[in-house]
């Protein structure tokens, strides 16, 4: 039978992936990278600076916001979000060709650009990642130690509010461990999950 997300029936589908700061997405996404390498991954533009490690053209493609607005305007961005003093967009054409090379596509993107695709491509699934509890993401977002409380502080307060989101979702993963959490996503991503059906 035909491999799900690769043809046969099932069209494949764009999935959009969002949840707070502190969810654990990275480590989530990237174990879903490694299992299903026929997922499209779509690289954002942003005007953020790279972090250490950070590859131009692989995490993100970095641009001036010149760049950025230029993109805006002729319409190459499926959507696009500003978040914490940054901007950042979906490029429209390779995922356009992914799905239309029936490839299943995953965007890791924040509430408001998850709204605007929600708006123009009704059919793309949203999933929305969130912690075991309010606690454990406190926890998490403390651990990470390295910012100072007021950093912390503004995150938990956006956090906060895209949890208050959870309702506009088709799907809701927790986190509880990244393995299990995959499990679920790879199932929603490739079409075996329940996906819009757990609305
Ligand atoms: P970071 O700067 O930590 O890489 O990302 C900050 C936030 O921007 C995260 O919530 C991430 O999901 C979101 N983000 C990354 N790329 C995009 C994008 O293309 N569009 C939107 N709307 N949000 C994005």
């Amino acid at each position: 039978r035909t491999e799900p997300g690769l043809g046969g029936d099932a069209r494949p589908r764009l999935t959009v992936v969002s949840g707070p700061s502190g969810v654990g997405k990275s480590s989530v996404l990237a174990e879903v990278r490694r299992r299903r390498p026929e997922v499209y991954f779509s690289v954002s533009v942003t005007t953020r600076k790279p972090r250490p490690g950070e590859v131009d053209g692989v995490h993100y493609h970095f641009v001036d916001p010149e760049t950025f607005r230029n993109l805006a305007d002729t319409g190459e961005l499926l959507e696009q979000a500003e978040y914490a003093g940054n901007r950042y967009g979906t490029p429209r054409g390779p995922v356009q060709r992914a799905l239309d090379a029936g490839r299943p596509a995953l965007l890791e993107i924040e509430l408001q650009g998850a709204r605007q695709v929600r708006a123009r491509m009704p059919e793309a699934q949203l999933v929305m990642l969130v912690p075991p509890s309010w606690d454990e993401l406190v926890a998490r977002l403390t651990r990470r130690g390295t910012e100072d409380p007021a950093v912390v502080a503004r995150r938990l307060e956006v956090a906060r509010q895209e949890l208050a989101a959870e309702d506009e979702f088709d799907a809701v993963v927790v986190n509880t461990d990244v393995l299990t959490a995959a499990d679920e996503l790879v199932a929603l991503v490739v079409g075996q999950g329940p996906g819009a059906a757990t609305r």
